[in-house]
C-alpha cells in the first residue's frame, strides 16, 4: 500500500505536458515527483501488450524495477464502437511506423467512410507499480464521435476528429485547459489519486 507523502514517484514518461498534469494531480500523495529525465534514465520500452492495461504495467513495472521506486506509467487510444475498439492499443502506430498523426487520421477516415455510427471513446489507462510488484490500476474515458473532417489544430493525434460530446466541439477546436477538464487521461489518474487517498483514510 502506498502511504501519503512517504514516497517518491517516478514518472515513466518524457512527454511535458503529461508530467505536468500528474505532477498537479499527485502533489499532495507523493513527497517528491521526478521524471525520467530528472534521473537520466534513457530508455525505449516495447509496448508488446495487447491491453492498455497490459501496456502501462510493462512500462510501470520496468521503471520501477530499474529505480527502486514506486512508478507511474500511462498507456491510452482511441477506440471506435463500429470498427470493434480500434485502433485500440494500436492507436499510435495504426497507419504503421513510423508514426504520423496526419496518415492515422487520413486512415481512420478512409475505414469509417460507409460507416453511420461513429460513436467512440478515448481510454486510458494509469498505472503505479511499487518495486515490490504492488499493482494499483484505474481506467479513465471520454466518449465522443468521430467528425467526417479534421476540425481545429489544437492537441495531437485524433483530437481533430473526435467531437467530444460534453464538450460540444471537437478535442481538435477545444483548449488545453477545456480538453483537460474531461479527458480519458485527467480521469483516470484522479481515479487513481482518490484511490491511493481512499487506503489512507
Ligand atoms: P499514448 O498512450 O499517450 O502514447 O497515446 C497513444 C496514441 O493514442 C497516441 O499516439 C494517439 O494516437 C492516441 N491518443 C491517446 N490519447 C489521445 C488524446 O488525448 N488525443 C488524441 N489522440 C490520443
Amino acid at each position: 500500500m502506498i502511504l501519503k507523502n512517504n514516497s517518491d514517484l517516478i514518472i515513466a514518461s518524457n512527454n511535458k505536458n503529461k508530467i505536468r498534469e500528474i505532477r498537479e494531480i499527485f502533489v499532495d500523495v507523493f513527497t517528491n515527483i521526478y521524471s525520467l529525465f530528472d534521473k537520466n534514465i534513457d530508455i525505449e520500452i516495447e509496448e508488446t501488450g495487447i491491453t492498455f492495461e497490459e501496456n502501462a504495467i510493462i512500462k510501470a513495472d520496468t521503471i520501477s524495477k530499474l529505480t527502486g521506486m514506486y512508478a507511474l506509467a500511462d498507456d491510452s487510444g482511441l477506440e471506435v464502437y463500429a470498427l470493434g475498439g480500434a485502433p485500440g492499443v494500436y492507436s499510435a502506430r495504426y497507419a504503421g511506423e513510423p508514426c504520423s498523426d496526419d496518415l492515422n487520421n487520413q486512415l481512420l477516415l478512409k475505414n469509417m467512410q460507409n460507416i453511420n455510427d461513429r460513436r467512440a471513446r478515448f481510454t486510458s489507462s494509469v498505472v503505479i507499480c511499487a518495486p515490490d510488484g504492488e499493482i494499483i490500476s484505474s481506467y479513465g474515458h471520454v466518449e465522443g464521435e468521430i467528425k467526417h473532417e479534421l476540425i481545429g489544430s489544437e492537441g495531437f493525434g485524433y483530437d481533430p476528429l473526435f467531437y467530444s460530446f460534453e464538450l460540444g466541439e471537437t478535442f481538435g477546436a477545444a483548449s488545453n485547459k477545456m480538453k483537460n477538464e474531461v479527458s480519458h487521461r485527467a480521469r483516470a489518474l484522479h481515479n487513481l489519486a482518490k484511490k491511493i487517498n481512499k487506503d489512507n483514510d
